[in-house]
């Protein structure tokens, strides 16, 4: 037997990353079974290359644990290694690159360790995290004097010791051999739990089992050479329900042409076991140049919190399982979508303020972005018909990529649509042509009405589309800063809400009308008004609208409501949200109630009129309740009779 000292400058790096990478301690297993695929991958290419002679046989890599010994053996059937390749590979590779981590790491910033400890692929001594003593029993697939089977052991300190021994088989056994403090993994459940994890759709099948072998080495005490080999033949007959826990051609990696929508579908459930829903359509990305990339993304129907939404796509490196929190790698708005994305080019090792600034991730980001804009387009131009029936499902999702990339925004804007109340759908350009001649001011600024709320809303519709005007819908969650974001894109349009002023001002056609009340009236009338109503809630405003329009209408200005909403929602100036809500009480001083009101010499029966009339303001905007609901039904009762 040969005991060595590997060549670390750091004597204590075993509880420095220990200590450290707490957290993730369960990347381990991700990084043995990688190094277990490599091996076996690397074993497949050189057989094809003719430079392996023999049959492969079964490859699949077997992950078996055995809770009386306190092991968990990674076993694959890979190139394996001889004693130089173990002195190269894990003697001064493995160990220079985990002392390399800890240099890198030495001077960052909690939130930076943070970042790197989770995508620092520390490979082989990342084991060290959870195991005490990591065993290696190794045969490599080379012919040979120096191939003899290899034995190795560690502790994590320094030291090893090397070793012949008797291995049969081609391929490597890590051992682990369980600490204390980490006895969740000798849960079978946990185990299986970071198994689907990480590997469910690794190239090479892996297999999960408890090994029973110590029962039966309770009974055969005495272990002969024959009964050794025989076991070693039957490597998977002592593990107990073995079971593969992988998808080796997942989607994303077979040719589009020959996968049907079905396919995708199945996939989609593979993916999430927990949603029912189907995803509305799916992008099936495929890049070689100027960087590798592949992937399945797929529009879910976007329901009305968004922010549950998130963090459902997930990153894979060569099939490995690496994320599923993709913020910085694509733009916000896709992390709306669901699905996978595949590429070794982004640099998983670094912080996310690095990948941000990252040309690759960079490249990537906007290809899928432009990728995403091209099925857009493409539905819409095939199928205008299939596209707006889903529209009300993708709306969100467009919307949000409008407000935040400028990229998509100069895409979307051909296949956006405007929905108006009466159902009808219109991109941006169609709608611009429909109502610009009833829409525009006397200022020559192009009006747009909206709702947010057809049925609270219902009488200004009712007044706009009198005059005229269109509605268009815009009741979705984000519509309030889509709104915003359209107006500082559009030139010379503006968005109001239809309740934002009275119908006959919302867009200034000409000169008001004259007044049929003077200004000495109008103030002998604003005291009765102010006495039955909240002054600080509602400023009252004289107007000389048409006869015809309502005597008195509650509006809200259209900037103040917006910010106040902003505010809301967390957005724009927390200083609005504060702010009082108040309301415009628009007086029509043409209506002949008014006039009446002027004439009247009785104070009572005055100050009741006007309470009737602004409680009918009120109620048309939904704003009367409680008390003053009852009274006012009351009252009117009362000047029925
Ligand atoms: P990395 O996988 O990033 O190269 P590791 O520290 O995980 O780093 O492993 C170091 C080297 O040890 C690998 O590059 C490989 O050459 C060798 N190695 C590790 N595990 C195996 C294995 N199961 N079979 C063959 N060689 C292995």
């Amino acid at each position: 037997m040969q005991k060595g000292k590997i060549n670390v400058q750091t004597e204590n790096i075993f509880p420095i990353i220990k200590k450290f990478l707490y957290s993730d301690h369960e990347i381990f297993l991700r990084e043995l079974i990688s190094n277990a695929v490599d091996a076996t991958q690397k074993l497949k290419t050189l057989s094809s290359l003719g430079e392996m002679k023999g049959e492969l046989d079964d490859l699949t890599i077997e992950v078996i644990l055995n809770t009386k010994k306190k092991t968990l053996t990674v076993r694959d059937k890979g190139i394996g290694m001889t004693a130089e390749e173990i002195d190269k590979y894990i003697n001064q590779i493995a160990f220079s690159s985990a002392e390399d981590f800890i240099n890198k790491y030495k001077g960052k910033t909690t939130e930076d360790q943070r970042s790197l400890i989770g995508h620092f692929g520390l490979g082989f001594y990342s084991s060290f995290m959870v195991y005490d003593k990591v065993e290696i029993i190794t045969k490599s697939f080379k012919k040979g004097p120096g191939s003899k089977a290899i034995r190795w052991e560690c502790d994590g300190s320094p030291e090893f010791e090397l070793d012949e021994c008797d291995k049969k088989e081609r391929g490597t056994d890590v051992i682990l051999h369980l600490s204390d403090d980490s006895k969740e993994f000798l849960e079978e459940y946990r185990v299986l739990e970071l198994l689907k994890k990480y590997c469910k759709f690794l190239p090479v099948p892996i297999q999960f089992g408890m090994e029973k072998k110590w029962e039966k080495e309770e009974e055969e005490v005495v272990e002969t050479e024959e009964s050794a080999e025989k076991k070693d033949k039957k490597p998977g007959k002592e593990i107990e329900v073995p079971r593969i826990i992988n998808n080796t051609s997942p989607i994303w990696k077979q040719k589009p042409a020959g996968l049907t929508d079905e396919d995708y579908k199945k996939f989609y459930r593979e993916l999430y076991p927990m949603t029912f829903e189907d995803p509305l359509f799916h992008i099936h990305l495929n890049v070689d140049y100027p960087f590798n990339l592949t992937g399945v993304l797929y529009f879910p129907k976007v329901k009305k919190h968004i922010e549950v939404q998130k963090n459902k796509i997930q990153l894979f490196c060569n099939q490995v399982f690496v994320t599923d929190s993709v913020e910085g790698i694509v733009p916000d708005f896709l992390t709306l979508l669901h699905g996978v994305i595949d590429s070794p080019d982004i640099p998983l090792n670094v912080s996310r303020s690095y990948l941000q600034s990252d040309p690759n991730v960079k490249k990537i980001s906007s290809h899928i972005t432009k990728k995403v804009a091209d099925k857009l387009e493409d539905l819409f131009r095939n199928n205008r018909e299939e596209f707006e029936k889903k529209w009300d499902d993708i709306r969100v999702f467009i919307e949000y990529g409008i407000i935040t990339e400028e990229k998509f925004y100069e895409r979307a804007n051909k296949f956006c649509l405007f929905k108006n109340i009466e159902n009808q759908y219109f991109t941006f350009d169609e709608y611009k042509k429909k109502v610009e001649d009833s829409q525009t001011d006397k200022e020559k600024q192009l009006v747009y009405l909206y709702t947010t709320d057809p049925l609270e809303q219902h009488s200004f519709i009712e007044a706009a589309k009198e005059r005229g005007y269109d509605v268009l819908l815009m009741d979705g969650v984000i519509d309030n800063h889509f709104v915003n974001s359209l107006e500082s894109k559009f030139e010379k349009i503006k968005f109001k809400r239809v309740d934002s002023e009275v119908a006959e001002k919302i867009i200034l056609k000409e000169t008001p009308l004259p007044s049929k009340l003077s200004v000495e009236q109008q103030d002998s009338l604003k005291p009765v008004f102010e006495k039955v109503l909240d002054k600080e809630k509602y400023h009252i405003e004289f107007e000389s609208l048409s006869e015809t329009d309502m005597p008195v209408t509650i509006t809200q200005n259209e900037f103040m409501r917006r910010m106040k909403d902003m505010a809301a929602m967390g957005g724009g100036m927390p200083y609005w949200g504060e702010m009082p809500e108040t309301f415009n009480m628009v007086v029509n001083s043409n209506h002949p109630v008014i006039s009446k009101l002027v004439e009247m010499t009785e104070d009572e029966s005055r100050e009741q009129l006007v309470k009737q009339l602004t409680d009918l303001a009120l109620l048309a905007q939904n704003m009367l309740k409680g008390e003053d609901l009852t009274s006012f039904v009351k009252r009117s009762i009362g000047l029925i009779g």
